[in-house]
């Protein structure tokens, strides 16, 4: 699955990243999983939701990007959902990992920054997105939280939301050349109307049409924040 790291990166890795190590892991629907990582590092850091972190695979160089779903600073526990697709060195990993594997983890580090949100939080993505929807609702538990995620398979992706108890979060199955965005639209034109902020995550693609249909919906730019998860074609977003 992943190499072993030469002695240039041991080195990076002993001054950059926090180690850490693999105690739980779980199966919430095929693809997804939920990681427990932990580490004395992890204590007294202070972490916000939407915040990433990069897991080195096997060296420095190579890492991929995950959004904590939770943060214990006590306890010096976090929390992943990863969604294993394809077979790149993230879905390998998510695939491979066990309790008790040590693992390099670079952060948390700014990514989405939710201190401008608003009124009620929307947060459009997809698989990659079911950690941050969970974050953002223990971010803000006293707001009605809106998700609404693009996904390839609606049974899975719901068992994931069954399994978080996660709420308000609908799902929208992909369809070929998008047909399933007008019902997204839609729903955008709804909350448009209302004093909602709009968080929008997941493939880059998706992320511009959101975009486009919200500004044409009248949203403004201060009512929107966005970060692209992963974009066809590219590899390791971070
Ligand atoms: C800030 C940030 C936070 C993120 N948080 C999460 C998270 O919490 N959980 C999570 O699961 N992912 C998250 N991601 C996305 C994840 O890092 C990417 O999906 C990553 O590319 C997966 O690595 P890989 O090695 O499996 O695939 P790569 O080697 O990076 O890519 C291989 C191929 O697969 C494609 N690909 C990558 N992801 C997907 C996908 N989801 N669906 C379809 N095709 C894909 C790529 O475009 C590429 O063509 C986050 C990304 C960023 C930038």
């Amino acid at each position: 699955m992943t190499g072993q790291p030469g002695r240039f990166g041991k080195t990076l890795i002993r001054m950059f990243m926090k180690q850490a190590q693999v105690t739980a892991v779980e199966t919430l629907a095929g693809g997804f999983h939920l990681i427990s990582l932990q580490s004395d590092a992890f204590r007294d850091v202070a972490w916000a939701p939407g915040q990433k972190v990069q897991v080195a695979m096997g060296s420095a160089f190579t890492a991929r990007t995950f959004t904590p779903v939770d943060w214990n600073a006590i306890s010096g526990r976090a929390r992943i959902v990863g969604y294993a697709h394809g077979d790149g060195p993230g879905a390998q990993w998510l695939r491979g990992v066990m309790p008790g594997v040590p693992c390099d983890v670079f952060g948390p580090r700014a990514s989405l920054d939710l201190s401008g949100v608003q009124g009620e939080p929307v947060v459009f993505g997809d698989e990659t997105s079911m950690g941050l929807v969970y974050a953002v609702a223990q971010r803000f538990p006293h707001q009605k939280l809106h998700g609404i995620l693009e996904v390839s398979h609606a049974a899975r992706a719901g068992e994931v939301i069954a399994r978080l108890a996660l709420e308000g979060v609908e799902i929208h199955e992909r369809l070929p050349e998008d047909a399933h965005f007008p019902a997204v639209e839609r729903r955008f034109a709804a909350l448009a109307a209302t004093p909602a902020s709009f968080v929008l995550t997941g493939k880059a693609t998706s992320i511009q049409h959101a975009s486009r249909a919200l500004k044409a919906l009248g949203v403004s730019r201060a009512r929107m924040t966005s970060k692209a998860y992963w974009s066809p074609g590219k590899t390791g977003l971070d």
